[in-house]
């Protein structure tokens, strides 16, 4: 793309960070769960609004759910923010040491306050730069509730929201800088309920049938299920009710709850019917019965990467990001608290090696990734799961990663949260909305690149969109933690 649009959209987004860093300063300190995301979802529509989207509240049936909209006519450029945080997490900013703010509190574990606002940032600024310079073309922002473990967007999805849209793009805090091609397995969540007889647990426990043990012997069967799987799959499970708390009682009722993942989502629903055969086994051992509840699903992520080369090219004329001794120190006394292995492993799995600005190896010396990976034009195994991949089955999508967090940093960490408000990561998330940005004007001034992106997508879908297959009677209200 022609390096002047870069500038001139890096430089507008730069003069953009005060205000929208402290929207996500806002949004860190609200630290709302899965669709109760009232106040942070209300910020973002609000700015949306200010800066002349037409917003959509309440979309797919949940209430902090939104679009705003800008512009008109083809292309539709989506860009996905998410904006929840995780139960549990509370932490204090600024400190490399744990220290809950409130204990059992929520906290931004994921980064979702600078996702947000990151996305928000390159929206505006896309939509800005398309009226400056009289091109046609429509920004939507869709504000995604719900991502950890509601699965907004496959919601979105169903809803049919994504129907006319051309691409997708977003991106996700990290430890690194870049595109990383990833195929993320696609996940079913169900709970196993047992019910059996109480009993006595000495003197009548002839008479007991308990689901406590039929919970056991499950997982045993499941474990041993484990060799026999493709090797890609993944399933692990939580015991979320044991029947209560006297030893002396034969529980009548127990339950857990299984994630189930696979590279697709064919296979991960195969691999569900062995896993419930598994709990009627259990449950005819133990005379119990067993109900079989879904609860959540998203599908695997189809990588485009000819999107993804676009955004690593735009990341490439970007350039570094002006980090300065105080980022480098504090990510530095983040990195002190943890183990080398996790320093090596996060180099490792993110293979943060080959630097495209200096071409030098990142050695864990340097607490903050410095440069830009490499792109390799192909994609790698990841055994997380994201709803970003039901939006990647509807339409060509891509994603990046900026370093708004030290190297060897692992989401869902207090680690994380303590980084959300720092200045380091203030500057990642501006330069994630430039790489955004810029990207969304290449789609929207290159319709060769943009029927390349299509084309791909054709190629490996067949033509045919996937729905994640959840059922009708399922809606995004049985996730809400008020009602769960
Ligand atoms: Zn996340």
């Amino acid at each position: 793309m022609n390096r002047d649009a870069v500038t001139s959209i890096a430089e507008a987004i730069e003069k953009m960070k005060p205000q929208f860093t402290s929207l996500s300063d806002s949004i860190w300190d609200f630290a709302e769960l899965k669709f109760d995301e009232k106040q942070s979802s209300g910020l973002l529509a609000e700015t949306l609004e200010a800066n002349g989207f037409a917003v959509t509240r309440g979309v797919a049936g949940m209430e902090t759910a939104f679009i705003g909209e800008f512009g008109q006519g083809q292309p539709v450029i989506a860009i996905l923010g998410e904006f929840d945080a995780l139960a549990g997490m509370s932490q204090a900013a600024g400190i490399a040491e744990h220290r809950p703010l409130a204990s059992g509190g929520t906290g931004h574990g994921c980064g979702h306050n600078l996702l947000g606002v990151g996305s928000l940032m390159a929206a505006i600024a896309l939509a800005r730069h398309l009226k400056d310079n009289s091109i046609a073309g429509t920004v939507r922002y869709y504000g995604c509730p719900g991502e950890e473990g509601g699965s907004g967007k496959t919601f979105m999805v169903r809803a049919g929201l994504f129907d006319d849209v051309d691409t997708a793009l977003t991106w996700h805090p990290a430890p690194f800088n870049g595109v990383r091609s990833t195929n993320n397995l696609a996940v079913l969540e169900y709970f196993y309920r047992f019910k059996g007889v109480a009993a006595h647990a000495s003197n009548a426990a002839h008479l007991g049938r308990s689901a406590l043990d039929a919970v056991e012997l499950m997982n045993v069967g499941v474990n041993f299920l484990r060799e026999h799987m493709p090797q890609d799959c993944r399933v692990h499970y939580a015991i979320t009710d044991t029947g209560g708390r006297a030893a002396n009682v034969v529980q009548a009722q127990a339950e857990v709850v299984y994630l189930i993942r696979a590279p697709e989502m064919p296979q991960a629903l195969d691999l569900v019917k062995r896993v419930d055969k598994v709990a009627r086994g259990a449950a005819m051992m133990t005379e119990t019965d067993v109900e079989i509840v879904f609860d959540t699903a998203s599908t695997n992520l189809l990588p485009n990467i000819t999107l993804e080369t676009a955004m690593h090219e735009n990341m490439v004329a970007l350039g570094p990001i002006a980090f300065d001794e105080a980022d480098l120190d504090f990510a530095k006394s983040i990195q002190d608290t943890f183990t080398e292995e996790a320093i090596k492993s996060s180099i490792r799995l993110y293979q943060i090696k080959g630097d495209v600005f200096s071409n030098a190896r990142v050695d864990g010396a340097t607490p903050l990734h410095l440069g830009l990976r490499e792109f390799e034009g192909h994609s790698h195994f990841r055994a997380g799961s994201t709803d970003v991949g039901d939006v990647s089955w509807v339409t060509p999508t891509a994603q990046c990663w900026t370093p708004t967090w030290a190297i060897g940093t692992n989401p869902h960490t207090w680690q994380v949260v303590a980084q959300g408000k720092s200045a380091g990561a203030h500057k990642a998330m501006a330069h994630a909305a430039k790489a955004i940005a810029t990207t969304g004007l290449s789609l929207m001034t290159s319709p060769e690149l943009l029927a390349a992106a299509k084309a791909e997508w054709a190629e490996k879908t067949d033509g045919q969109a996937y729905i994640c297959p959840i059922p009708a009677e399922i809606s995004p209200a049985v996730h809400s933690p008020k009602v769960k």
